[in-house]
């Protein structure tokens, strides 16, 4: 799935408590007690078991959807809030959600012995992947941006190992497929009349001054840096206030080619789940320029990341700190201090643990139901988020990818990622839900590009359903209507193009996820709604998520792991 990247040097210049995240927490209450009851923990299994890469799939794997188990989480987090236990533990700090952001922060504060709930038998939230033929391919989230040298991003990546393992893409991996075939460097090749060459080339040029802040423009970083002076905040906000799409007329002005305008929404779609009419400004220039810098994939995608920090959390931690199947239910400030984290064993029974602080590493929407006492106005700014869902194929074919040209000895993998752009661009007034399902999967992503394999090749398609009411077709649609359409589209259009037959099809995955992404929508930054979602919550209750800036990325994941966990650091310590 095409994603952007965050402010690459924004991350170089959070706070410098950074440097302290091997630190042992010597000083700190460290406490760490079984208050009674023998019962053993959960998660006590082999990393096998919950690593965030499932291996353990076979040639062919059963028939349901993969991603979020959707009944299981409703019955769960709907019905048990209300109920409470009695804590049977006590501990500095419990992380309730174990994705990217869960982990890294859990990772950042492992020397105060961290317990990770996490509700998915896997960790990894959206950074799951699996494995075919020991080829391991995203269910999700696919790549990650390089980050600028010397950053504190950078730091991360290497003391997890990660910058050993992924694979660079530039710009010739990224192809779009016309009718006409293959296309790399859309920037500057996308045919068209001068109305498409001239808003092409306008765009290209704009993107490219945004990601190096020249020509009078700021590359818009989120998170946005504390320190911004207020003329720059007041830029960012009259930025954030407009549309993506209300920018790039304004650059242009005048209309977007629909040509173009295609190129610009299939990656808004992908990456965002919305349209560039709905999202902000800020979000959209954010990702998209961006795009203009470099990407690396690792093999599986970013779930190869999520199973870095896993890793280290396992072999770093007591045993049962990493809690998998355990769903947070109830959430709340005891009076005496700390709070109170009631959950759901995969045995099904509650049990709760007293913590001293919290990292509710969750989806807001989940955070809204399970935290209690919450001030109005900030559970206000929690439900007020919209979410969009998201389908992910998985085409595991036999054979090795042959090159497009089919020359004998070129690289196996041509491209890591090609959007499907054959036919004619949506007819104009055609209604994004239209628009979208007409055009069903966006983009196609190669495994082999961060894994080479002599026999196996995983192409992976994303379609998002960037409407409103995407999500309730998504909870009801029927499994092999999903897979039928989508699988209609790899044989007619991916598989020609990459010169493969339909007989090499084995197998096809889909994974359903239910509400991954928060859409980011104009004026968020000014009414002040994205201080509403990361506030800490009694002093005692931490907010690190994706959603905290409703930017789907891991750069937000990390970005504000790597600024909260100093902080929650700091306040074990008064
Ligand atoms: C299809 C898809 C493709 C994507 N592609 C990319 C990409 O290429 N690059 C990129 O950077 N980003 C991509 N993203 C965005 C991705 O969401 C982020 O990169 C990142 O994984 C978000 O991590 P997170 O921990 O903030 O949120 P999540 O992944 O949502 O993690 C939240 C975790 O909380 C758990 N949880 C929820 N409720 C409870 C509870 N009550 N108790 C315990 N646990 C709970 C969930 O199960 C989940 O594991 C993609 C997303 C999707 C859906």
């Amino acid at each position: 799935m095409a994603k952007g990247y965050s402010r690459r040097s924004a991350l170089k210049r959070i706070a410098a408590a950074g440097a302290g995240f091997v630190a042992l927490g010597s000083g700190y209450l460290l406490l760490r007690r079984r208050l009674g009851g023998g019962s053993p923990l959960p998660g006590a299994g082999g990393l096998e078991e919950f690593s965030p890469v499932d291996r353990t799939l076979g040639e062919l794997a059963s028939e349901r959807f993969h991603g979020d188990d959707v009944e299981r989480a409703h019955s769960v987090f709907w019905h048990l809030s209300e109920e409470e236990a009695s804590p049977d533990e006590e501990v500095p700090v419990v992380v309730v959600g174990g994705g990217m952001s869960g982990l890294a922060t859990a990772y950042l504060l492992r020397d105060l012995n961290p317990v990770v709930l996490e509700q998915a038998p896997r960790f990894g939230g959206n950074s799951r992947a699996q494995s075919w033929r020991g080829l391991n391919y995203s269910i999700g989230a696919a790549y990650l941006v390089l980050p600028d040298p010397g950053s504190e991003l950078e730091s991360f990546y290497r003391e997890i190992g990660i910058d050993r393992i992924w694979r660079a893409a530039d710009e010739a991996s990224s192809t779009a497929l016309l009718d006409s075939g293959q296309l790399k460097d859309v920037w500057h090749k996308f045919p068209g009349g001068r109305d498409v060459a001239r808003a092409r080339d306008l765009l290209r040029e704009h993107f490219i001054d945004v990601l190096k802040g020249r020509n009078g423009q700021e590359y818009p970083e989120v998170p946005v840096p504390a320190g911004l002076g207020p003329e720059q905040r007041a830029r960012l906000e009259s930025l954030d206030g407009l549309s993506f799409e209300a920018h790039l007329r304004e650059v242009l002005g005048g209309p977007i080619p629909p040509a173009v305008r295609r190129v610009i929404e299939q990656y808004c779609w992908s990456s965002f789940g919305a349209s560039m009419s709905e999202l902000s400004a800020m979000a959209g220039l954010n990702f998209y320029a961006g795009e203009f810098s470099g990407i690396a994939a690792c093999p599986g995608g970013n779930a190869k990341v999520a199973e870095a920090l896993v890793e280290h959390l396992h072999r770093d931690l007591p045993p049962g700190s990493l809690r998998p199947g355990c769903a947070a239910t109830r959430v709340s400030l005891e009076l005496g201090g700390g709070a109170r984290v009631t959950y759901l064993t995969p045995a099904g029974t509650l049990r709760a643990i007293r913590a001293q602080r919290v990292v509710m590493a969750c989806p807001k929407f989940v955070a809204a139901r399970i935290l209690k006492g919450l001030d109005p106005d900030r559970d206000q700014a929690f439900r007020s988020l919209e979410y969009r869902a998201f389908y992910v194929a998985n085409a595991l074919l036999d054979g090795k990818l042959p090159s497009p040209s089919g020359a004998p000895g070129a690289a196996e993998t041509a491209f890591y990622e090609m959007f499907l752009m054959k036919g004619p661009p949506p007819a104009e007034g055609l209604g994004t839900a239209e628009a979208s399902r007409a055009q069903g999967a966006t983009d196609v992503i190669s495994a082999n590009f961060a894994q080479e394999h002599p026999e196996a090749t995983v192409l992976t398609l994303y379609q998002s359903l960037p409407y409103t009411g995407g999500r309730p077709e998504a909870l009801t649609a029927d499994l092999s209507a999903v897979r039928a359409r989508l699988e209609r589209q790899l044989r007619a259009e991916v598989l020609p193009s990459v010169e493969m037959g339909s007989s090499r099809i084995v197998d096809l995955r889909v994974a359903r996820w239910g509400h991954p992404l928060p859409v980011a929508k104009p004026g968020y930054l000014g009414s002040g709604l994205y201080d509403r979602l990361r506030a800490p919550f009694g002093g005692r209750i931490y907010f690190v998520e994706q959603d905290n800036w409703c930017l789907p990325a891991i750069e937000t994941a990390l970005g504000e792991a790597l600024h909260w966990a100093p902080l929650i650091r700091e306040s074990l310590k008064s």
